[in-house]
């Protein structure tokens, strides 16, 4: 479940990982339930961006992207049944929340609200205190790239700029699909 580690394991090498891991100061027991909170990632991906000469968005975005990759090798059964891009945006709230708070409780998940404005369109509202919305752009990414379809995003209003939420809009480029 540590989808983290497995990220950087895989791109940097173990090696780099168990030095952020000593950098960070973070419990070797703890890590290994592959549960962090919100501070903690932001502090592994500080450090990471710092001794990698990565900027954190660009690592946050390639987080979110290897998100659903990562769920789908762990928990196959709930993106199985999945049939399209903007089903998987629906169901995050609804199955992969709840599925994976049930088998992890302290598990990181984005909170999004959706709504369907058309057959190809949807909008998912994201809020979180820490204002990753890197991480949603990035799951959105993964996500398109699982499902093999071309969408266009509109980031608009951003917690960044002051609203208090985030709103994505997904537009499917039918053409493509
Ligand atoms: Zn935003």
């Amino acid at each position: 479940m540590n989808l983290l580690s497995e990220m950087v394991e895989d791109q940097l090498g173990i090696k780099e990982w168990n030095n952020v891991l000593l950098q960070a100061n973070v419990d070797g027991v703890y890590t290994s339930s592959g549960l962090y909170q919100d501070s903690e990632l932001l502090k592994l991906v500080s450090i990471i961006s710092e001794r990698n000469n990565i900027p954190a968005d660009d690592l946050v975005f390639a987080f979110g992207q290897y998100m659903l990759p990562g769920f789908a090798g762990r928990y196959p059964y709930l993106i199985e049944k999945i049939p399209d891009f903007l089903s998987f945006l629906e169901s995050i709230d609804e199955v992969i929340h709840v599925e994976v708070k049930k088998l992890h409780p302290d598990a990181i998940t984005p909170s999004f609200s959706h709504k369907r404005l058309a057959q190809h369109q949807l909008l998912l509202n994201y809020q979180s205190n820490r204002k990753m919305c890197r991480l949603a752009e990035g799951l959105i990414s993964g996500a398109a790239k699982h499902f093999d379809t071309q969408y266009d995003l509109q980031h608009s209003p951003c917690m960044h700029t002051g609203a208090d939420h985030c709103g994505l809009l997904i537009t499917v480029n039918a053409a493509a699909s």
